[in-house]
């Protein structure tokens, strides 16, 4: 009789990310691999006022891949299609989600304890970058959503299709 490896030894298997908000109430954790929407810059507007950053810096990974291990983070939702999850205690922004459509969710890469293991690989909504942020690297850059992006519903957008037929103002997006 062999028993099944334990949930801990499969953990163990896949690399485990940790992280957490300002003040230390809101902590989690994520294994690895991400999902194949990768890590990238966001400098779409709601993601700016939301974090009052000029730009964040996210990682998308399975949902099921992702837990919060401590704390009760705040769900925000930023538009009809997605929620935000912050510390309400220190106002971190931790986690962005669709609602619906692919299960995965993307962690902002700053709140991990460390954010070096997860370097950007895009930039996002480049439409609405402020000027004075200078990116000075050579990562592919799209006006909206990336070559990647799928939509609610599983449809693929371009870079090129996604900015000439978006239904949205440049520099704003449906998060
Ligand atoms: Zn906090
Ligand atoms: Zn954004």
């Amino acid at each position: 009789m062999t028993a099944a490896p334990a949930p801990d030894q499969l953990a163990a298997d896949r690399p485990v990310l940790t992280g957490g908000c300002l003040c230390g109430a809101v902590r989690y954790r994520v294994s690895g691999p991400m999902s194949r929407e990768g890590a990238g810059y966001c400098h779409c507007r709601m993601c700016q006022r939301s974090t009052g950053a000029p730009v964040v810096a996210w990682a998308s990974f399975p949902a099921e891949a992702f837990a919060f291990t401590a704390g009760d983070p705040v769900a925000y939702r930023s538009s009809a299609e997605a929620i935000r999850r912050f510390c309400g205690c220190c106002g971190t922004q931790l986690t962005f989600a669709y609602l619906e459509g692919p299960p995965f969710l993307d962690i902002a890469i700053a709140t991990l304890d460390d954010p070096r293991a997860v370097p950007p690989q895009f930039h996002l909504w480049t439409a609405s970058r402020i000027p004075w942020l200078k990116l000075g690297d050579d990562l592919p850059a799209f006006d909206g959503h990336g070559a990647d992006f799928r939509p609610t519903g599983g449809m693929a957008a371009g870079p090129q299709s996604s900015s000439a037929n978006a239904p949205l103002l440049p520099g704003t997006d449906p998060d």
